[in-house]
């Protein structure tokens, strides 16, 4: 290893209701910590920076005893809950002015943090991003898996650039988070602006475990629009898709025209009523579909054009105590 590895590492994690597994998460941090920064693998102004998303148990009130316990654990508040990935924006985005490598990672520790010593090694190698991969999903349900890994297929396919089996655990340098802050979406998907973003980056695999306590804070529809607000935020191949429709529907409706023109000449009767009921229903119903489609993206275009800030920090525990320490 270089000489020069004592950079700071700050993690991220975003909480919602997780007054069950705060503590024990808190106590298995600071011992990785203290750990890395014995090894001399990181500095000791590193810091884990618990991000509240509006919860309505304690955590709030959990996190500012952990920071007057030990100045190595910081928070940050949201005033409302904006979700998992608002959430994860607002630490990053709070964070990179301090930190010169930032680690995102769930408050329930279910991605092993003992990996966090391979994904700095990484960084000091040159690496600007080191995404965790899952290694397998033995932990999850069947329906869980099929959904998620169908879910990356589908990206895949409709070629939006996405790394299989990563979540939101990873690694990042200041400098990414820096042209992260040039995304002005409202519509977040971290997982797809990442590899967008580019740089020199890779990948270490771990093995995710179940949840040591409290419950998944991401039911089915939660994960189900998540799956479609990255659809709808990263390709537009639903639009390609429609015109492909009607590109097909059209020729068929053609050859159908053609059809019943020789079958008036050859002097069949056609009883035109099932076919006529028919078309029409089958037309008006994929112009629905394809105009609900449409619907959808003209809906992102007006959450995109209000511009609204994206997130509003209540409290910064970073910030307080720069202040605290300068009187
Ligand atoms: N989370 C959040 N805001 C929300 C929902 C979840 O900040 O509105 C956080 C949650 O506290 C956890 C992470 O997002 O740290 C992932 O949630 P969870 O572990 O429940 O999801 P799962 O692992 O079941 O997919
Ligand atoms: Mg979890």
């Amino acid at each position: 290893m270089e000489s020069n590895c004592n950079h700071t590492l700050y993690l991220v994690i975003p909480c919602y209701n997780e007054q069950e597994v705060l503590r024990e998460t808190a106590g298995r941090l600071l011992d990785k910590l203290s750990r890395m920064q014995e090894t001399g693998l990181i500095s000791a102004d590193s810091r884990v920076v618990f991000v509240n998303d509006g919860s309505k148990d304690q955590t709030w009130e959990l996190i500012e005893a952990l920071h007057q316990e030990n100045p190595i654990f910081s928070g940050l508040s949201l005033a409302h809950n904006r979700g998992h990935q608002t959430a994860l924006l607002a630490g990053l985005l709070t964070v990179k002015d301090y930190a010169d490598m930032v680690v995102s990672m769930d408050a329930d520790l279910q991605d092993d943090i003992e990996v966090l010593d391979q994904m700095v090694e990484e960084y000091y190698r040159g690496n600007e991003i080191v995404y965790g991969v899952r290694s397998s999903r033995k932990k999850d349900t069947f329906f869980k898996k099929f959904t998620a890994e169908g879910f990356y297929h589908i990206m895949a396919f409709m070629g939006v650039e996405i790394v299989f089996n990563h979540a939101d655990y990873r690694l990042t340098s200041r400098k990414v988070l820096e042209n992260l802050a040039d995304y002005r979406e409202v519509n977040l998907f971290l997982r797809g602006i990442f590899p967008s973003i580019g740089y020199r980056h890779t990948t270490v695999l771990y093995e995710r475990k179940e949840r040591f306590a409290g419950e998944s804070k991401y039911p089915l529809k939660k994960m189900l629009s998540f799956a479609w607000e990255g659809i709808t935020s990263f390709t537009v191949s639903p639009l390609k898709f429609i015109a492909g429709l009607g590109i097909v529907i059209s020729i068929v409706s053609l050859l159908a025209l053609i059809w019943s023109v020789l079958v008036k000449f050859w002097g069949y009767t056609v009883d035109g009523w099932t076919s006529l009921l028919g078309s029409i229903w089958l037309l008006g119903g994929l112009q629905l579909f394809c105009l609900g489609i449409i619907g959808a993206y003209i809906g992102k275009i007006y959450e995109e054009v209000k511009q609204r800030p994206r997130f509003i920090l209540e409290r910064n525990l970073l910030e307080e105590k720069k202040v605290k320490d300068r009187k």
